[in-house]
């Protein structure tokens, strides 16, 4: 098939740039995508092949020992989005190719070994492998094996496959589990009739579709406007055009509906890609979308890379979300690049958002992308009234002792409450209190490993750091003096769920962050007891913000806006209009309108102002003032450098070094291509996890000369013992 194609370019999951060069045996018949088992060093390593080429620039190469599927895992516009992004992100292909496969399908667990009958003359370390082998009934994960011998493993255990001792082979695959949903038995929804509006956008991606080219769409659609059912729309026509469609979401066990509204539509023909699956089930799933078992595929920020075949259509629901930005390992924007997968493969993508990104709404008026809007709610519902409260007026003097609820809220809750209706409290801070201080030597507890205090949880009377999880009892008395009264300073989640008991002794309270839902399947589960009215007060975090649509809700409150205004982070403003917007919009998507208190100490606030009027357009125009006055997206590009170590003084040293050495080679270009170099700075957390921080904000009107400038600097401070520097594209996060 491929003659004179004698060799493969393979990518091995490594911090490699490139791929490995080996020969193809003629008995393999290979194309680019497949899996493979290469030799590297004295180790077995499955890769991916990343091309076949005719002539190899090394002499000496080794050929390929096994293919083990006999077809690609994934195709070759996959394989060039993956070549992509480790260009854009700055990360080595092989990493790249391990954060966009399961980790079975990397071949790094999938294999067993397990002892053969017989004796057999060895010792040392093969003793002691076989040993543990013959203790075990069962095969044993070659990894999990390999942790228990943490030098020379490797040869040891070729040896002994090699005389026979022990037997390395594939997991088998399990039996694939039924999905569980509560989906199974609705029956395809009655056909509604579009709203004029929805129409219109629905042509609009239908001619996408039909096309079949790369298109960008913004469906801008206030809350309640009826996006889903165009995007589900747009989904059928993709299939009746034998085409497959993947949607993403910020959380898939936030959107339970969605869920039940795709298994309805697309009976047994949807894939679920999330962070909850194991290992094993992502492994089952991705086998079941490459074979094309599935039309559609939902999922969070991972699902971008599925392995659809014959993709016709991407959507991306609630494309401002921050959560489809990875901030740890592979740096990538989900949303981003769903948009780049759409141009490699050559699709329409869509968008779809009622509060949008600042860059995706500049991106319309840029005309890079189409603007498809729904100005109105379905069913000529209205959007809920909002009224702002400040603070500075509900408390003017200091003998009230403030609590988190205003009369006016509070009256508001008690009323809702005696109708029978839902109600909806949003705080953005869990816990109960910020910290505890001792009111008389001021001493306050701060975790051992991060520049933070420690945030006190009552109910169970600790202490926790909310950024690496660190806990410790709450002490009784001041550690530092001895002093009785140790007190909670500050509030959250928890304290207002007390308050709210208070107020409203007879009403079912639920509580829903990240402390109430660490089990799998809790917050579907709460969101469940919601939708069905089992819930009548549902206070938490900006996890309750975020896509459910419940007819009985007709009071929302959020408790304290200025929380994420106050951040250091210039997308602040954006943030604090998108959650109070989307927890508003939670309001009244029923009969019945509702109602929107939103307590601040600063409701003249651009952020805050014109959420009352629902007008993200007169937002965004004041937010792009604030943007340009700063030179901060869009007007500029950002690139943010993180060293990280163990020795404080180390890694202040060569974050100085690093930043002489890029504003010397920043100093040099001009115009348009000009680039600053901010800091270096101590990171806002200075310490995290043990590890020591410094930061370096490069920005810039070009994308190409910073991400040049940002990969010189990757070269110049190769990773160590002693630091590593961190670069993160596009940041979200600059904590
Ligand atoms: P959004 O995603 O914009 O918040 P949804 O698509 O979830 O809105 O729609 C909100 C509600 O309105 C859903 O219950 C949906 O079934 C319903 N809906 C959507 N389109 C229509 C329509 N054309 N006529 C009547 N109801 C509709
Ligand atoms: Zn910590």
């Amino acid at each position: 098939m491929h003659k004179g194609r004698a060799f493969a370019e393979v990518i091995i999951p490594s911090p490699l740039k490139e791929p490995l060069t080996y020969q193809i045996p003629p008995e393999l018949d290979l194309t680019p995508g497949m899996r493979v088992v290469v030799p590297v060093g004295r180790r077995r390593v499955t890769g991916v092949v990343a091309e076949l080429v005719a002539a190899s620039r090394i002499e000496r190469v080794k050929p390929i020992i096994e293919a083990p599927d006999g077809q690609p895992v994934m195709d070759e516009a996959l394989l060039r989005l993956g070549q992509w992004i480790a260009k854009y992100y700055l990360s080595p292909i092989g990493e790249v190719l391990a954060a966009m496969m399961p980790a079975h399908l990397r071949g790094e667990s999938r294999r067993v070994v397990s002892a053969s009958e017989g004796e057999f003359a060895v010792d040392g370390l093969e003793r002691r492998i076989l040993d543990e082998l013959g203790r075990s009934k069962t095969a044993i994960g070659l990894k999990s094996l390999a942790k228990k011998f943490p030098r020379g493993f490797y040869p040891a255990l070729d040896a002994l496959a090699r005389i026979g001792a022990v037997e390395i082979r594939e997991r088998t695959r399990r039996q694939r589990k039924k999905p569980v949903s509560d989906a199974e038995n609705v029956a395809p929804p009655n056909a509604l009739s579009l709203t004029a509006e929805q129409q219109t956008a629905y042509e609009a991606i239908e001619a996408g579709v039909v096309a079949a080219g790369f298109r960008p769409f913004l469906l801008y659609g206030v809350t309640g406007s009826g996006k889903t059912e165009v995007y589900l729309r747009a989904m059928e026509r993709a299939r009746s055009a034998g085409k497959r469609s993947l949607i993403l979401v910020p959380e898939i066990s936030l959107t339970p509906q969605l869920l039940d509204r795709l298994q309805a539509r697309f009976p047994g023909k949807v894939g679920v890609i999330h962070s909850a699956l194991t290992a094993g089930e992502r492994w089952e799933e991705w086998w079941r979308i490459v074979r094309g078992e599935v039309d559609v595929v939902v999922g969070a920020r991972s699902a971008i890379f599925a392995p659809l075949p014959e993709l016709g259509l991407i959507v991306v629901d609630e494309e401002h979300d921050s959560s489809y930005k990875q901030d740890e390992g592979l740096r990538y924007n989900a949303r981003d690049v769903a948009v780049v997968r759409a141009k490699l493969v050559g699709c329409p993508v869509v968008l779809g958002s009622a509060t949008p990104a600042v860059e995706s709404y500049e991106n319309c008026r840029a005309g890079r992308y189409a603007l498809l809007e729904l100005k109105k709610r379905v069913e000529r519902r209205s959007l809920p009234a909002v009224e702002t409260l400040d603070l500075r007026e509900v408390w003017p003097t200091s003998s009230d002792k403030p609590r988190l609820l205003s009369p006016i809220l509070a009256q508001a809750l008690r009323d809702n409450l005696a109708r029978g209706r839902q109600s909806l409290v949003f705080l953005n801070r869990r816990g109960f209190a910020n910290f505890l201080q001792c009111r008389l030597c001021g001493f306050v507890l701060r975790c051992a490993h991060c520049s933070v205090t420690l945030t006190f949880h009552k109910s169970e009377r600790i202490v926790l750091c909310h950024h690496c999880g660190w806990r410790q009892a709450a002490p009784e008395a001041c550690p530092h003096c001895g002093h009785p009264a140790f007190l909670p300073v500050g509030f959250g989640t928890e304290q207002l769920e007390h308050e709210l008991a208070e107020l409203l002794p007879d009403a079912r309270i639920a509580r829903m962050d990240r402390d109430t839902t660490v089990k799998r399947g809790s917050q579907e589960k709460l969101i469940r007891q919601w939708q069905r009215g089992e819930i009548d007060v549902l206070v938490g975090t900006q996890m309750i913000t975020k896509g459910h649509d419940v007819y009985g809700v007709t009071l929302v409150g959020a408790v304290l806006a200025d929380l994420s205004l106050n951040l250091p982070d210039f997308r602040a403003g954006e943030r604090t209009f998108q959650l109070l917007s989307q927890v508003a919009g939670r309001a009244g998507r029923g009969e019945e309108p509702g109602r929107v208190i939103i307590q601040s100490y600063d409701p003249q606030h651009y952020a805050l102002r014109h959420v009352p009027a629902h007008d993200y357009p007169a937002f965004f125009a004041e937010e792009l003032e604030f943007r340009r006055a700063l030179n901060y997206p869009p007007f500029s590009r950002l690139v943010h450098l993180r060293l990280e170590g163990a020795q404080a003084p180390a890694v202040e040293k060569q974050a100085k070094l690093l930043g002489d050495w890029l504003r010397a080679q920043g100093s040099r270009s001009a115009g348009d291509s000009q680039i600053e170099v901010l800091g270096p700075a101590p990171a806002p957390i200075m310490k995290l996890r043990g590890r020591f921080r410094w930061q370096i904000l490069l920005k810039g009107k070009k994308g190409p000369a910073l991400l040049a400038l940002a990969a010189a600097a990757q070269a110049r401070v190769p990773r160590t013992s002693r630091w590593r520097l961190h670069i993160d594209v596009d940041p979200y996060s600059m904590l």
